[in-house]
Parts: structure tokens; sequence; C-alpha cells
């Protein structure tokens, strides 16, 4: 385990009042002398969740889950002790010094930071050619006669990936990254006789960010005629499909504010919503919406809508863990749109106010 010196958990421990650091993930109400809510960490009806703040411990009186201010944020991220020190730290601005880690353990982090700087740059170069090529011109056209503005192609950070196979992979090269990392990590392919070629090719490129708002993974949109209509990244060690809600982390701070959440199904979905104002759309990676996903939201919201393509809603799983919303009082709403028509067109019809 990586080490973290005493000094450093004293400092973050006394920087952070356990209530606030809670309550941004759930809400609480003050109850004499604690602060109640319900608990993050199984589904109820009635808050038995509780907060002191003179000790600065959690206890839950329905799943007897409890503990202070480091265990609540190994369960609330699920990550290790170190982690949660770490990432407090990071939020109170206090620097914690480079742990004395394992070989291993040093050549791990390090391929994790090099693949993120990939993805950076992948990133950047797609956009690039999105805005720089006569092929991207193109795109940029297909775009805006989806009805995306300058703005939101922008914001999202929308890329091109031209018919190339030695495009990026010749960026990578030149730059002396490890080729080998970039193929495990979905940025390129390999051919059988050995050669790496660009992953990604005649696609429009929709960065998929990690909760912290850094590129960890592509979806691909197929322009023209082909199979798969989308191709996303494969897991790596930076993306994990079923954690990941497209759009989150412009979304969160509206979320936090508005207590609302609206789940649609695809990448011009969310762009188009938030470019109609309604900037608490989120997007699961695919069909399948995961509870992992759902638990991104839990805790947050009084109301959560739906909206799915006539064919895809109502699956069991999604059901499922939409009851852990209601029990917690959040009022869960499913709309159906037309056959044949997706949430994109509507919101370019009738507006964003529908979805309101
Ligand atoms: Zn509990």
């Amino acid at each position: 385990m990586a080490y973290i010196s005493d000094e450093v958990i004293e400092e973050v421990r006394g920087r952070f009042d356990l209530v606030e650091v809670v309550s941004f993930y759930i809400d609480l109400k003050k109850v004499g002398k604690n602060f109640v809510g319900f608990c993050p960490f199984h589904s109820e009806k009635t808050p038995s969740f509780t907060v002191s703040p003179e000790k600065q411990i959690f206890h839950c009186f329905g799943c007897q889950t409890g503990g202070n201010l480091f265990s609540f944020i190994m369960q609330m991220e699920d990550c290790s002790f170190p982690d949660a020190v770490r990432l407090l730290a990071q939020r109170a601005g206090i620097t914690v010094e480079p742990p004395p880690s394992t070989p291993a353990e040093k050549l791990k982090a390090q391929a994790r930071e090099n693949l993120q700087e990939m993805y950076s740059l992948a990133q950047k170069y797609y956009q690039a050619l999105l805005w720089r090529s006569p092929e991207g011109k193109e795109v940029l056209t297909y775009l805006q006669r989806r009805g995306l503005t300058k703005e939101s192609i922008l914001e999202f950070q929308l890329g091109y990936a031209g018919n190339n196979w030695q495009g990026l992979t010749g960026e990578l090269r030149k730059k002396g990254y490890d080729l080998q990392l970039a193929l495990t990590g979905g940025l390129l392919g390999k051919s059988s006789t050995g050669r790496y070629y660009d992953y990604f090719r005649e696609r429009l490129i929709f960065p998929i960010w990690d909760s912290r708002g850094r590129v960890a993974a592509f979806g691909g949109r197929i322009l023209g005629p082909g199979e798969p209509k989308y191709l996303n990244s494969p897991e790596s060690p930076l993306f994990n499909k079923s954690r990941t809600l497209y759009g989150f982390h412009l979304a969160l701070p509206h979320i936090r504010r508005e207590k609302k959440a609206l789940l649609v199904e695809g990448y011009m979905d969310v762009i188009l919503l938030h470019q109609y104002g309604i900037r608490e759309a989120v997007a699961p990676l695919g069909t399948a919406l995961t509870e992992k996903q759902l638990s991104l939201l839990r805790g947050r919201l009084d109301k959560i809508l739906l909206v799915f393509d006539a064919d895809a809603g109502g699956e069991t799983a999604v059901l499922r863990g939409l009851e852990l919303f209601k029990n917690e009082g959040c009022r869960v709403e499913v709309a159906q749109l037309p056959p044949g028509l997706d949430p994109a067109d509507y919101i370019k019809e009738r507006g964003g106010e529908v979805f309101r």
C-alpha cells in the first residue's frame, strides 16, 4: 500500500468537516445534534444515515455502515485509504508527497499517466482534423445540419478521424509514445504483421470524459455506410464503460443545483439538450443503463426523467435501478418518444421546453 505520512493525514482530517463532505454527496437535514439523510450505501424509504458533527463520524441505522471522514470517502468513491486521503488533499490543495511505491506500482501509474496524455493528444488531433481538413469541413456541415451550433461542437470537443490508417499512429510515434500502450489503451490497432494503425477511422469523434473532465475514451460514429454505427473505445485503465455517464462532468453542477437529471440515449441528444439549456442531461454509453451509472446520481435528485426511443425502454435492470431512486423519494418519470423519432429530432422540432 502506498505510504502517506501521518502529518498529511492529520492535516487533511483537520481541513474537512464531515457534514460538509457528506453534503457534497447527499442531502442532510439537521435533527437535534446530528444530521440525517438517505443512506447512500443501501436503499431505504426513511432516512437513517446519521452524521455527528461533534464526533465527526457517520452511522447508518439501516445497514450498520459507519466510520469517519476517510472511510466515508473510501466507500463513496470505491477507493483505497491512500486514495481517499489523496482525493481530499487535492480538494483542499494540500500537497501529498509522491509515495515511495514499488517498481511495479510506479510503472502502472506511469503507464496510466502516459495513456491519459495520449488521449488528450488524440482529442486535439481529431478536433484539429474536424476544423481544418477539407473532409472535416463536410462533417461540420453535417453537424450543423443536425442542429449543433459552433459553440456546442467546441464545448463537447467533437472531432473527426479521417480515412487514414497512420494519422494518429504517426503523431504518437513522432512524440515518442509507447505504441503498445496505445494499443492496449484502445487508441490503436495492430495488424497480423505487427503494424500499428489508427483504431478510429472515417468517424465523427465524441470524446468521453471521466467525472473530472479528462478525456478517458472516444465514441466514434461512422460517417456513411458501414458497421458498427458506433464504435467505442474498449475498457482501459482510464475507462470503465459501466461506470461512466456521457456528459456527467458538464451536467453535475446543474444536477446538484436543480436536483434533477435527464437521461437520454445518445451523444447527440445530450449535446442538443445542453445547447437548449437543459444542462442536466446525461447518457449511458450504449443501450444498457447500469446500476453503477445510476449510483453516480443517487442521493442527489428530486426528479429523474428518462427519455428513450420507443423500442429501448422498460428493461428490467433499468427499472430495478430506478426503484432505488423512488425509495429515496425521488420522482421517476419515463417518457417514450413516438416511434421513429429520437430526442435530438424532437428537441430540434419542439425546442427544449418539452423536457422541462
Ligand atoms: Zn445504510
